[in-house]
């Protein structure tokens, strides 16, 4: 009986610990979703290797092009 005891005060305290570790709402990942270049950033354009601004700069699956043609070659491609 003794020795059930112990084991669910283990159980017990092994769910108390896991939950302590998650308990917190994870606010990191919506920050850096919000984490931006500075816009005079100088990028290359995936397609032509031109170099753009980011803030003219076309974003795509992690990519940069330097226009919508750019973009439309590379997804045809
Ligand atoms: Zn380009």
């Amino acid at each position: 009986m003794l020795f059930k005891l112990i084991i669910l005060g283990a159980i017990a305290y092994g769910i108390y610990r896991l939950m302590g570790g998650k308990i917190l709402p994870d606010k990191k990942s919506n920050e850096n979703e919000n984490k931006k270049l500075p816009d005079d950033t100088m990028v290359e354009c995936d397609t032509c290797s031109t170099y753009v601004s980011v803030s003219e700069a076309i974003k795509y699956k992690d990519k940069y092009y330097c226009s919508t043609e750019c973009l439309e070659k590379k997804k045809e491609s």
